[in-house]
């Protein structure tokens, strides 16, 4: 074996034992401190009967955000955070409500938001957009738990009716990936956006940014058009994919700048830019969104096709 190749393949080696590290500890649940853990305890949705919210900031110490709807005849839940959240969804929610929680919404399939799928579906029924069930059948994998996979899944939209609340989980085209719902609490006027918007910083203090999950479908093409359907849905309180609780004007904000990133980056394409060139060229600085070359370069190579 030539003495290149054989560099390469330790390389490769060397990175896919990385990759594995860092997907398996992932999944291991972080120590947390007083402070962080008060800030991931389940608190009610200000103004929003039945409504509370297990908070979540990131993909790596908090998980997603868990929305929570109580009825008197159970409690519909949007996302479950990591593998290892399942007794604490169920503590949390047990202190706020004797109701079982009987409905399982994902958002999308990524692993901190639907980690605990495979807990809850033995005991709830766990429902998810047709791809979210593909996606996580397909990555086998320390982050991807096949056996989760939603038993029950929809194409465009569907509602679940219980103790007189109503819950529409809406798939508007493709964004974060090709299976993203946003879930629309009608009579609370709420909505859960999962990572179609994201807003703030995480645990850690670092700025959140979109993400693009071109492994999974993703696209940032369609991305703007999606979230304009979700501004044409009925509701003024926010529940992000990962962040505070916030309100319509924040995703009009989420908006604009997500426009400008993909009209900057077309603009650049047109100008004759090689994907080289245009991690040196494109400003996008007054986003404030730290996208990595390499995340830029991926929206370049979708946007030139
Ligand atoms: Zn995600």
């Amino acid at each position: 074996m030539n003495q290149n190749i054989l560099k390469g393949s330790l390389v490769g080696l060397l990175l896919l034992a990385l990759t594995s590290i860092g997907l398996t500890m992932a999944q291991q649940r972080p120590t947390l401190t007083p402070e962080q853990l008060e800030r991931l305890t389940i608190r009610p949705v200000p103004g929003k009967q039945g409504m509370y919210v297990m908070p979540g900031f990131d993909g790596a110490l908090s998980g997603g955000n868990v929305a929570i709807r109580v009825t008197d005849e159970g409690v519909v839940i949007v996302d479950n955070k990591y593998s290892y959240s399942y007794e604490d969804i169920v503590r949390q929610v047990a202190s706020v409500t004797d109701q079982p929680i009987r409905y399982v919404l994902n958002t999308h399939h990524h692993y901190d938001h639907a980690g605990s799928n495979a807990s809850f579906i033995t005991t709830a029924q766990v429902i998810g957009h047709e791809n979210v069930r593909i996606n996580m059948l397909r990555n086998q994998g320390p982050s991807a738990s096949p056996e989760g996979a939603p038993r029950m899944t929809y194409n465009d939209k569907t509602t679940i009716h219980l103790g007189g609340a109503e819950v529409e989980a809406y798939h508007l085209g493709c964004g974060h990936t090709n299976g993203d719902s946003v879930i629309l609490f009608t009579d609370q006027r709420t909505i859960h956006t999962g990572d179609l918007f994201i807003w703030g910083e995480r645990m850690d203090g670092s700025t959140l940014a979109p993400f693009i999950d071109y492994d999974n479908g993703g696209c940032a093409s369609d991305w703007v058009a999606t979230l304009d359907q979700i501004l044409a849905l009925d509701f003024d309180t926010v529940i992000p994919g990962h962040g505070p609780l916030l309100r319509k004007p924040e995703i009009r904000i989420f908006r604009d700048k997500f426009e400008q990133m993909v009209s900057r980056i077309r603009a650049q394409i047109n100008m004759g830019r090689s994907r080289e060139d245009i991690v040196d060229d494109l400003d996008i600085s007054d986003l404030n969104w730290p996208l990595s070359p390499d995340r830029i370069q991926a929206i370049y190579d979708e946007l030139a096709q």
